[in-house]
């Protein structure tokens, strides 16, 4: 069985731990692009840091994308879209009134780097919940719409996972909303190794609307085996022929 291409992978230009070249080697040992984070801090500040960074990567003949902060990135310049192999759109962060809710915790605690969720009582909150999930569509909407990413990157990733059971925390008419936008939208429902998602009730759901997906491990270490991701993918049956392979799909 071939890898499948393999398109949420970061480097030091964000907060991986790998440089560019020494991504361009371990594509040799199976097809991975680079994703880095935009913005992220002193690094990815801006349109021209991304040039040089797209540039970069290029020239090692890697497949470039961008982890682009759904709710939070400045829009992309058109030019800089297309100089992009392809655009993940990802949520680590919603704003409800001018409030920010971080996720930090959540996915520090979902990834095994703490061990207690301190914030559980918090997300518990019912409205919270609602509004959470509420607004969560809409930033994925304006991502599809406004700024035309091709791939939602860890989808189901919140700080509402960090409670438990999915099936309770995603009522099944938002988990149906959701995946309508994207397969509306023409884009892929990444399946993420690094927090686990989606699980596979919604990625059965996902497929039967005839979603597309693309891999992402997410990994900002040294690259490993997709044992993991193939066992999502084997979980829910999903069909490898509806996998993203290293470029969007076709112009939108
Ligand atoms: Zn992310
Ligand atoms: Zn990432």
């Amino acid at each position: 069985m071939n890898p499948l291409f393999d398109h949420h992978v970061h480097s030091d230009r964000s907060d991986g731990t790998v440089s560019l070249a020494d991504r361009a080697k371990s594509v040799a040992l199976r097809p991975h692009g680079v994703s880095d984070h935009y913005p992220w801090k002193e690094k990815l500040r801006n349109e021209d840091d991304l040039k040089r960074y797209i540039e970069d990567a290029s020239r090692l003949g890697l497949r470039v994308g961008l982890e682009y902060d759904l709710g939070v990135a400045p829009p992309l310049s058109a030019s800089t879209r297309e100089s992009l192999h392809y655009l993940i759109g990802a949520i680590h962060q919603i704003t409800i009134d001018g409030t920010k809710i971080a996720y930090d915790d959540a996915g520090a605690f979902i990834k095994g780097r703490i061990k207690t969720f301190k914030e559980r009582a918090r997300f518990g909150d019912p409205e919270l919940q609602k509004r959470l999930l509420e607004r969560t569509l809409e930033v994925v909407a304006e991502g599809i719409e406004r700024d035309r990413i091709d791939i939602l990157g860890h989808p189901t990733f919140s700080a509402l996972q960090a409670l438990g059971d999915p099936e309770r925390v995603y009522p099944e008419e938002w988990q149906e909303r959701l995946i309508d936008l994207c397969v509306k939208g023409g884009i892929a429902v990444e399946v993420n190794e690094s927090y686990g998602v989606p699980h596979p009730e919604f990625l059965i759901r996902a497929a039967r609307a005839g979603a597309l997906f693309s891999v992402g491990t997410d990994t900002h270490f040294e690259i490993k085996p997709l044992d993991k991701t193939d066992a999502m993918i084997a979980a829910a049956a999903l069909d490898r022929a509806r996998f993203m392979a290293g470029s969007r799909l076709a112009p939108r």
